[in-house]
């Protein structure tokens, strides 16, 4: 009983340190998929979703955020995007970057076509402790 604690331990340990690897890389989104840091300049991947938020010309200048892991040197993974992986700070608020349509009252989490009526959403940062009763 005892031999057998002695092996688990270890093993639990590593599944909490999987859990909490991701990294916080803030910086101001310079170029398309470029993040300018204290420490240099990084480039920013991620899966096909979050491809479609780094292609977005609009963060261009915003005070970014992004929680991941570095792949290469100079290259950051950001983590898949349903786990919120991307923010952006306004006023020292930190905020969700997401996209909205204003007429079929649908937020998305990558740019593009509501998948409603097709029209072109819009880049919204949205306060998560808001009260805003919008999604
Ligand atoms: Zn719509």
């Amino acid at each position: 009983m005892q031999r057998r604690a002695l092996i688990l331990a270890p093993m639990a340990a590593l599944a909490l340190q999987a859990e909490a690897e991701s990294t916080v890389l803030r910086g101001k989104f310079t170029a398309t998929g470029q993040l300018t840091t204290p420490k240099g300049k990084v480039k920013l991947t991620g899966d096909e979703e979050t491809q479609k938020v780094l292609a977005d010309p609009r963060l261009n200048g915003v005070d970014f955020e992004a929680l991941g892991t570095f792949t290469k040197n100079n290259e950051f993974t950001i983590d898949p995007i349903h786990t919120r992986a991307i923010w952006a700070y306004r006023d020292g608020q930190r905020l969700m970057v997401t996209y909205w349509c204003g007429v079929c009252y649908i937020r998305t989490y990558a740019p593009g076509e509501c998948w409603c009526c097709q029209d072109d959403t819009q880049l919204d940062f949205k306060d998560p402790n808001s009260k805003d009763p919008t999604p």
